[in-house]
């Protein structure tokens, strides 16, 4: 089983510029001509891409130096060197890079397809040509390139998970997580588990895809820093879709609600501001369904969706998993 790193640091190089040349234009009836030399390239830089299909940081090797190619040198008859290419290192989205040294955060990858020039390359030479001046018609010197930065970097996964599920203990958030996402053997071998003990990725249309993560334990004080606590929620803080998850059988469900709300809003008002969905599990053990339309209806007043599902017997799962659909496109 690949092990999960979620912090590495690297070394980045960034391309030293090529130097500029010395060259003097030469003909065959001329024994001298003019100064010639070109420019030589700039150096290659380290950029950092985010990509949603990768999940990972273990592809990189730590204290590895990671480096764009140089720039090359300018050569005769004003020929400038080539650029050195740029080598793009592909991370997951919810990467953070520190500056290794000061610990200083240098860029947060939120979305995907987010591009960040780490290093710089050096910036090429000039060559003899450029220093032709009236008093000097043939100068003998040309620039050298400059060196591309250099930096050490701490690449740092902070997950984000799309969808947060909350819910009081017993509710059916760890079986929902199970019925709809496709990560078992990741949430295992999870790197995070003491953090989000359960994060499951959900597969739509073949690619589509967002993360959902179990919120165990918000209920049980978590506002207030005890189990889990801030760190914790500090995590969720991101989440774009909340999902209320509720046990239709319990006694006062719209109480159930207000004191998950309640629970959310002593942390920080903007989750419970978020975009939310009402879930309401566990319908297969009710028998009188007129019992659900009154609950709905109970809730519509306040203008809020409900979905009735349940998750042990995967009834209505996929209307819940359009719902987040619609709910997440603005996000995509
Ligand atoms: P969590 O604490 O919110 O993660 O809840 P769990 O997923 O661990 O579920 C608590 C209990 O409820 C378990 O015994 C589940 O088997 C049961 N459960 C979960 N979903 C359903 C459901 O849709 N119907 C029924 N009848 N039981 C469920
Ligand atoms: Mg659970």
């Amino acid at each position: 089983m690949s092990k999960f790193i979620d912090e590495v640091i690297i070394n980045v190089k960034a391309g030293h510029g090529g130097g500029g040349a010395v060259s003097f234009y030469r003909e065959k009836y001329r024994e001298f001509g003019g100064p010639d030399g070109g420019e030589g390239g700039h150096g290659g830089n380290v950029c950092i891409i985010s990509k949603i299909s990768i999940e990972t940081l273990d592809k990189y090797i730590p204290l590895k130096v990671y480096s764009a190619e140089v720039g090359t040198p300018g050569s005769g008859k004003n020929k400038a060197g080539s650029k050195g290419n740029d080598l793009i290192l592909k991370v997951p989205i919810g990467t953070q890079v520190y500056d290794a040294e000061t610990d200083d955060l240098l860029y947060d990858f939120l979305t995907d397809e987010d591009l960040f020039v780490v290093a710089k390359g050096g910036i090429g030479g000039k060559g003899n040509a450029f220093f032709k001046t009236s008093t000097n018609q043939t100068p003998r010197f040309s620039q050298p390139g400059e060196p591309g930065e250099e930096k050490q970097i701490k690449l740092s996964l902070k997950l984000l998970a799309d969808v947060g599920l909350v819910g009081l203990p017993n509710a059916g958030k760890s079986t929902l997580l199970s019925k709809i996402t496709d990560a078992h053997p990741k949430i295992a071998s999870y790197a995070f588990t003491t953090l989000i003990p359960n994060l499951g990725v959900v597969i739509r249309d073949h690619k589509r895809k967002y993360t959902i993560a179990d919120i165990p334990g918000i209920i049980e004080g978590a506002s207030r820093g005890i189990g889990l606590g801030l760190s914790f929620l500090r995590h969720i803080e991101r989440v774009k879709v909340v999902v209320y998850l509720i046990d239709a059988n319990s006694m006062d469900i719209v109480e159930n609600y207000q004191c998950l709300i309640s629970e959310l809003n002593s942390y920080h008002e903007s989750l419970s501001q978020k975009p939310s969905l009402i879930v309401l599990n566990k319908i297969d053990m009710i028998e009188d369904e007129s019992f659900i339309h009154e609950l709905i209806s109970s809730f519509g007043l306040q203008n809020k969706k409900i979905i009735p599902i349940s998750a042990e017997k995967e009834i209505n799962l996929e209307n819940l998993l359009v719902e987040l659909d619609k709910l997440l496109i603005f996000y995509h």
